[in-house]
């Protein structure tokens, strides 16, 4: 029997687990030694779209879910979720539409609306504006009874306070070493952000180089980048390439940058991990790390497996 519950990491994942553990009557705290705008999470372009994660099948049944929870919030103006058109191009040959995006209203754009691209598909998704979402979640959390410790670094999963009797782990990349998993990536990304555009619909291109516009409430995100690195640090020379291309596709002066951003996604080749197991004390810890480039797209979903692993979905 449950009683405490303990998650290591404070980004889009460890706060959603948080919400549904809290709200179930858990006591619940967050262990995080990042918390709010230096997570990954809040580097986040953050729309819904599966990218960059495996493996493809729970990947899109994971994104699914979730898709219906963010379509739920977007009707509350408070939560940061609202719904946009999402225009996905290839700079090269016929882009596929996916087969799940089909039921989903996914159409083909016609050609006039392809200035810089030989094709693409239009698509209504959920869009998280991460400087209102997660504090949604944060205090959805809170008001449900958590609590959040932040600059807590745990070396190891076993160094979480033995008063808790069930640990989750939504440490990001930082399970690397935490666990530790070599399997773990970072995808690093960075992006720029620019005063707020009227847009009415986010612009995507996965074709390398990554180029995406996702406009939001007070401001814009200019993407990005997708490289193998540890690298923190932002590098001016990549902001410069970021904001001269999105305005070459959106046929806009170049724009001034507000803010840079880097992250790591933390991609794991083996995919997901999503999955119960003992620490070496005989605790049960549920790990849930491993997201990529989707760990908003798939939060919800995976969240609540997380509950359905400790048997608790009842
Ligand atoms: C530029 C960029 C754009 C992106 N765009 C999108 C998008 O449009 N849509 C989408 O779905 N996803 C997007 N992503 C991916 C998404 O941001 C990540 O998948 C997601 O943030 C991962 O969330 P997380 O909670 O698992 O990890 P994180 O946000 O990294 O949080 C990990 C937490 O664990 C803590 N932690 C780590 N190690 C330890 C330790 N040893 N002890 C204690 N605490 C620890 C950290 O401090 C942190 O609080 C993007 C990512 C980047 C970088």
């Amino acid at each position: 029997m449950v009683k405490s519950v303990a998650i290591v990491g404070a980004g889009v994942s460890g706060l959603t687990c948080a919400v549904l553990f809290a709200e179930r009557s858990y006591r619940t705290v967050i262990f995080a030694e990042e918390t709010g705008e230096r997570t990954t999470s809040a580097a986040a372009a953050a729309i819904w779209y599966p990218y960059d994660a495996e493996p493809a099948d729970s990947v899109i049944a994971w994104a699914l879910e979730t898709y219906k929870v963010l379509v739920g919030l977007s009707r509350d103006s408070q939560t940061g979720v609202s719904m946009i058109e999402l225009r996905s191009f290839s700079r090269t040959g016929e882009i596929p539409i996916p087969e799940w995006a089909i039921p989903l209203g996914a159409k083909r754009l016609v050609r006039d609306m392809l200035p810089v691209f030989n094709s693409g598909f239009a698509l209504g998704v959920p869009l998280m504006d991460t400087t209102i979402y997660l504090d949604y979640l944060t205090n959805r959390f809170v008001n449900a009874g958590g609590s959040i410790n932040g600059n807590v670094r745990f070396e190891k999963l076993e160094k979480v306070d033995p008063k808790f009797d069930l640990v989750i782990n939504c440490a990001g990349i930082g399970a690397r070493t935490l666990v530790p998993d070599a399997d773990l990536e970072p995808h690093r990304g960075q992006v720029a952000i620019v005063p707020k555009l009227d847009l009415g619909h986010a612009v995507v291109c996965d074709d390398f180089p990554l180029m995406y516009a996702i406009p939001r409430a007070n401001d814009c995100v200019f993407g990005g980048t997708n490289e193998l690195s540890d690298h923190h640090d932002v590098d001016p020379a990549t902001t410069s390439r970021i904001v001269a291309g999105c305005s070459r596709v959106l046929k806009i002066d170049k724009p001034k940058v507000l803010a840079e951003r880097v992250g790591l996604r933390p991609f794991r080749k083996s995919g997901v991990r999503l999955e119960r197991n003992r620490l070496r004390d005989g605790r049960t810890v549920i790990h849930n790390y491993g997201h990529g480039g989707s760990g908003f797209t798939l939060s919800w979903g995976c969240a609540k497996k997380v509950l359905d692993l400790a048997g608790l979905s009842g």
